[in-house]
């Protein structure tokens, strides 16, 4: 279903030997043929589809998530977990959550006993994610998890053996891979588009605020479990991943902190980190909690090379593609990143199959996370094998 709709605007390359000068498209007067519906299924009637818990309501849970809902086909809100019981009630009805599937934290694991929650969706600071999986599980639910799939590679393989245990999925919530541009900057880049790939640079980055009630848990270790590499160098570490489709044998990281900022007494502000792969290929990443928004990722390759930039926004992310023909604007039609992820995982509890970013994926991550960090400690290249542990 992803990735299929696409559509190319800019016919109009430069003609001529590979040499030649690189036409640049006017930015608001796209030409070509017009861009097709994405091949989008119908919504299967309420009663059919899964009903979903959403644990925290947090900025990203009532900004993005919650509203997400409307555009999905086979996931509903049914119930809620928070804290604060007053806000609960507010956002409830907005969404037709019933007030009898209200829960807090600590009335949490009586959601075994309601039938109408399928999947609990946790979306919580990254120390919780653990403990929500694992007593979701325990009351017989699948889980949804946000990234970073947790803190400690123990954690996630604690996750991991209790979903196995109770017979239940789990998947982490790894949007870029359902977001339509990104789709089909893998789809091109496995189809050889441009030759082969040799380099991706990754870097995301944005102003921590530490007014910012989101903001105050990232800078505390014990809850957020890093910085800017756990919160959204993960993203530049998924492209690298996700583009080349190999796994590191090696990576090196780098920290750098403002000496005396607040912020960063206990996570770091920058990482700069490289990872290398076995074809060869080098990712140089970063990820920064102290400068402007920046959300990018590019492949270089023998015949040409892409860019997606912005690349992980949650809407309006932009794909470019430049070869020997010259350069292109790939349109995709918008989809909602949040719907997809969403309702892949329904569906593959409904069809009892495999998701695509299951919970060894987000284990992957944090094993190679931990080894970037240490790399920075110790000022040297890790080694890694092929399950991303250290050699
Ligand atoms: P947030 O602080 O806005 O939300 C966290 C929620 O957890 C709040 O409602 C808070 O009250 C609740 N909470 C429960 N126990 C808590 C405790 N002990 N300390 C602090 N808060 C507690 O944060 P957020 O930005 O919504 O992030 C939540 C999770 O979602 C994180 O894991 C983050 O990485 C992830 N996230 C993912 C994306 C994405 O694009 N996939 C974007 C933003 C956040």
């Amino acid at each position: 279903m992803l990735g299929s709709g696409l559509g190319l605007i800019g016919s109009a390359f430069a003609q001529g030997g590979g040499g030649g000068p690189v036409r640049e498209l006017p930015p608001s007067q796209p030409t070509g043929p017009p861009i097709p519906e994405m091949e989008r299924e119908m919504p299967i009637e309420p009663g059919r589809r899964l009903g979903w818990a959403v644990v925290g309501l947090g900025k990203f849970a009532l900004n993005q998530i919650l509203p997400s809902f409307g555009e999905s086909r086979s996931s509903k809100l049914v119930a809620l977990v928070s804290g604060n019981r007053q806000k609960a009630e507010q956002v409830a009805p907005r969404y037709g959550v019933e007030t009898h599937n209200l829960y807090d934290y600590q009335s949490f694991d009586r959601i075994a006993d309601n039938p109408e929650v399928d999947v609990v969706y946790v979306i919580l600071p990254n120390a919780l994610h653990a403990e929500y999986t694992v007593r979701a599980f325990k009351a017989g639910k699948h889980v949804f998890c946000e990234k970073p799939m947790a803190v400690t590679v123990e954690e996630c393989e604690t996750m991991i053996r209790a979903g196995r245990e109770a017979g239940r999925k789990l998947m982490v919530a790894y949007r870029a891979q359902f977001e339509p541009h990104n789709v089909e900057a893998i789809r091109r880049v496995r189809e050889g588009e441009i030759g082969a790939l040799h380099l991706v640079t990754s870097d995301h980055g944005r102003i921590l605020d530490p007014k910012d009630p989101a903001d105050q848990w990232r800078m505390v270790k014990s809850l957020a479990g890093g910085g800017s590499l756990y919160d959204i160098g993960i993203y530049s570490l998924q492209a690298a991943r996700y583009l080349t489709g190999e796994e590191p044998v090696e990576v090196f990281g780098q920290i750098v902190n403002k000496k005396d900022d607040p912020r960063f007494r206990e996570v770091e502000d920058r990482m700069a980190f490289q990872v290398r792969f076995p074809s060869g290929a080098i990712a140089n990443l970063s990820s920064s909690y102290s400068t402007s928004s920046v959300k990018r990722i590019q492949a270089f390759g023998e015949k040409g090379s892409l860019i997606l930039d912005a690349a992980t926004e949650y809407e309006s992310n932009k794909l470019t593609l430049r070869t020997e023909k010259g350069r292109q604007e790939v349109k995709m039609k918008e989809q909602s990143q949040f719907a997809a992820e969403m309702d892949h995982f329904s569906q593959s509890v409904i069809d009892n199959r495999e998701p695509k970013t299951p919970g060894e994926e987000g284990l992957r991550d944090i094993r190679i996370m931990q080894a970037i960090y240490r790399s920075a400690q110790e000022g040297k290249p890790i080694a890694l094998d092929a399950t991303g542990s250290l050699r």
